[in-house]
């Protein structure tokens, strides 16, 4: 046990020094009563977390005083949400509780940390952190500045990350970019999204961050030259407008550089967008258009514009409510540039996003885009059957979207949907009855298929039909998060009415055996048979997909209970962890482990390479318990594992390789080049084998003289991988190799 020290005197000079500078860091000076307020706020979490530290040793109290001042300094918060930002973990972490706030601060404050404090572990269920997300998401509704504290609070967490154990600094990464980063993202809090992401890859993918963020350095002096070359004569000709302006290059995140970078298959040194140009002008709101499209004018009048590559979301802000102009165009040298261009207030917006949206409410005529999203968030959470991890994947598809075709109904209404939307997320777009009930959909009067997808400009009409009904194949049609909710629910419904004849026998037989605990048992037999849906048991047995001695196969009577046949685990033996430690025969034989599992050696465990992404020895992996097939190792990088660690947190193990094994692994390459005729294989195939590399499989695929080829090879670690890539890069006729997952 760790001794707890209460907070020294010393310390306590050191913490007022910093609640001091976040009161400073307020956006408005607050009044006396505000001062008062937050002040006992402080008083309050300060006594109730003085024997609390965090991992550095640090006293806890810095923890709430640094989210508060994200609030104020980061996304503009006021006197109200600091005191719920201060208070945020007390209720969580401390004897104090949400009664005792309610008597103290009133019902407002009480309610946001209500919304902030996770839920009772004795909720839980399959996934935790989905049902505390979920909790999260729901405040969305009751207060916005609920969700944007807890997103202060994740970037306070993200940025002192490196105080926590590898593995669960892989599972907080994973939760942050799965979920938080989106919503970050839908929220328009992008500076938010830029920092949650760097950061997760920082975790992730720690060599390839290191690397990226070495090279911007190395070449930050000739990249700032460059923009001031690029900036001089467009300062001359912006000066004649007679406007206020600001004009500066700003580097992009190491994240969206490092995501280029593998898109385009360059290296660093031919990547040009390394950097964005924004000219932002200070003008009322009425003349912002114009401003914006002046300035257009001008940059376009000496540099020139690459028109396909214009964006005008000064006309029609994007749904997230971010307003600008972006425009690529070819500076000095031949290098393309992007310019954004924009007001002080659409900038405030991009970098403040909901809260910046919420001072200049009215002001602009657009329309309330949030409104809209928060319409479609309360669709998705408005059902009470949907189970957790399903909603979140629901809210991600929902959240997602960067980029959004417009339609026309009949009646000249204009609509959003997520670009890659189709027809019958149209009709569910329209209203949940038209989506359930949509028999046709008609474009510019012609008829298209449920899964056509929309474009832009496209004026639609739904035919409805009492007939029609949703069916299991429309899941497959559709693209937004409320037509899959919705149609789910609908389908969920017909299972369940479907199942009851399925219910009652099973309530029969159950009774004929004299259990005591009918609810139990049923409980019991789902979990074995249907991954704990009740509604999926009973509709098999309706359907005569399984008969109730095969559901009742597996167990015996005992005292009015049932019990397994299987033998049963010593009680001690109950965590999860221990059921996966049987021999696995095929580690044994090798004599030694690949691996290290918690810090044990693997070949107690049964464990195997997932083959979703193939680690090699080398890569950052971690180990996930699997329901019925022992561990899988998977690379931290894996977009499987994110949704696994998002959900399913407390199943990760953590996992090192031993150094000096002699196993070999599986890896999938991707080889794109020219075909030069003939010898393409013959020549891939050499080279691999004078590398000493084997062979798994090779197909290869080709049309109008390019070719795409997909390799097997097995390697025994990273750096035989990587000299297998560069090697392979080097061949004639070779463009781009890069490692794929399935
Ligand atoms: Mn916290």
């Amino acid at each position: 046990m760790a001794e707890v020290l209460e907070t020294t005197i010393e310390e306590q000079t050191g913490i007022r020094k910093v609640y001091d500078a976040m009161i400073g860091s307020l956006q408005s000076k607050p009044n006396t009563a505000d001062l008062e307020q937050m002040e006992r706020a402080f008083k309050m979490a300060n006594f109730s977390h003085r024997y609390q530290r965090r991992k550095s040793g640090e006293p806890y109290i810095y923890h709430p005083i640094a989210v508060a001042r994200i609030c104020a300094e980061e996304i503009g918060l006021g006197p109200t949400a600091i005191c719920a930002a201060l208070l945020h973990d007390v209720v969580e972490d401390t004897p104090v509780s949400l009664d005792d706030i309610r008597a103290e601060f009133g019902e407002a404050i009480a309610l946001m940390v209500g919304g902030l404090t996770k839920l009772d572990s004795a909720y839980a269920n399959e996934s935790q952190q989905a049902a505390n997300f979920k909790k999260v998401l729901s405040t969305l509704i009751i207060d916005v500045r609920i969700v944007l504290i807890k997103m202060a609070d994740r970037l306070h967490n993200m940025r002192t990350i490196r105080s926590m154990p590898e593995h669960k600094q892989f599972k907080i990464a994973a939760e942050t970019s799965y979920i938080y980063a989106p919503l970050a993202h839908r929220l328009g809090l992008y500076n938010f999204r830029s920092e949650f992401l760097d950061l997760c890859m920082k975790v992730l993918e720690r060599e390839e961050y290191d690397e990226v963020a070495r090279k911007l350095q190395e070449t930050k002096a000739a990249r700032e030259n460059y923009i001031e070359r690029f900036i001089a004569p467009l300062r001359e000709r912006l000066d004649e407008l007679n406007y206020e302006y600001r004009i500066y290059g700003r580097p992009k995140s190491i994240y969206s550089i490092y995501n280029k970078l593998k898109k385009k298959q360059v290296p660093f040194e031919q990547i040009y967008d390394l950097f964005a140009v924004r000219i932002v002008v200070d003008v009322p709101v009425n003349k912002e258009k114009l401003a914006c499209w002046a300035c257009y004018s001008v940059v376009t009048d000496v540099y020139q514009g690459v028109p396909e590559r214009l964006k005008d979301w000064v006309t029609i802000p994007k749904s997230n409510g971010y307003e600008s102009l972006h425009t690529t165009v070819a500076g000095p040298d031949a290098r393309f540039v992007e310019v954004q261009i924009r007001s002080e207030r659409m900038n405030e917006i991009a970098e403040r996003g909901f809260a910046a949206h919420w001072k200049y409410k009215g002001v602009s005529n657009q329309p309330d885009v949030y409104e809209q999203w928060f319409d479609s968030v309360r669709d998705i959470l408005d059902d009470p059957n949907s189970d957790t991890v399903q909603f979140l994947g629901d809210f991600r598809d929902n959240a997602f979207f960067n980029e959004e075709v417009y339609v026309w109904t009949p009646d000249g209404d204009m609509k959003s949907l997520p670009k890659g939307a189709t027809a019958l997320d149209f009709a569910f777009s329209i209203h949940t009855d038209v989506g359930f009930h949509c028999q046709s959909v008609l474009v510019d009067e012609r008829i298209v298929p449920l899964s056509y997808r929309l474009k832009n400009g496209d004026r639609l009409k739904v035919v409805t039909n009492k007939q029609q009904r949703p069916n299991e194949g429309w899941l497959k049609l559709v693209t937004t998060g409320k037509a899959k909710a919705k149609i789910r629910q609908a389908l969920k419904a017909e299972r369940k009415e479907k199942g009851e004849l399925g219910k009652e026998a099973l309530l029969r037989k159950l009774k004929n055996l004299h259990i005591n605990d009918v609810p139990a048992a049923i409980e019991q037999l789902s979990r074995h048979h249907t991954e704990g849906s009740h509604v999926d048991l009973f509709y098999n047995i309706a359907q005569e997909l399984i008969s109730i001695a095969q559901v009742l196969g597996p167990f015996i009577v005992e005292n009015g209970k049932l019990v397994p046949k299987a033998i049963q685990l010593p009680e001690e033996t109950k965590h999860p962890l221990v059921d996966a430690r049987k021999r696995n025969p095929a580690n044994k034989e090798k004599g030694h482990s690949k691996l290290l599992i918690n810090g044990e050696p693997g070949d107690q465990f049964e464990y195997s390479m997932a083959t979703c992404c193939n680690p090699v020895q080398g890569d950052q992996v971690f180990a996930y318990l699997t329901a019925n097939a022992g561990l899988k190792i998977h690379r931290s990088v894996c977009p499987n594992a994110q949704n696994l660690m998002a959900n399913y947190g407390y199943r990760i193990m953590k996992a090192d390789w031993v150094s000096t094994t002699e196993s070999s692994f599986v890896v999938n390459l991707k080889l794109t080049g020219l075909d030069s005729g003939k010898g393409v294989i013959e020549r891939i195939s050499h080279e691999i084998a004078e590398m000493d590399l084997n062979i798994r499989s090779f197909s290869i695929d080709g049309t109008d003289g390019f070719f795409e080829a997909k390799i097997s090879v097995l390697v025994k670690n990273k750096d035989q991988l990587y000299l297998a890539i560069q090697g392979l890069k080097n061949l004639d006729h070779i463009s781009t190799v890069s490692r794929i997952e399935e």
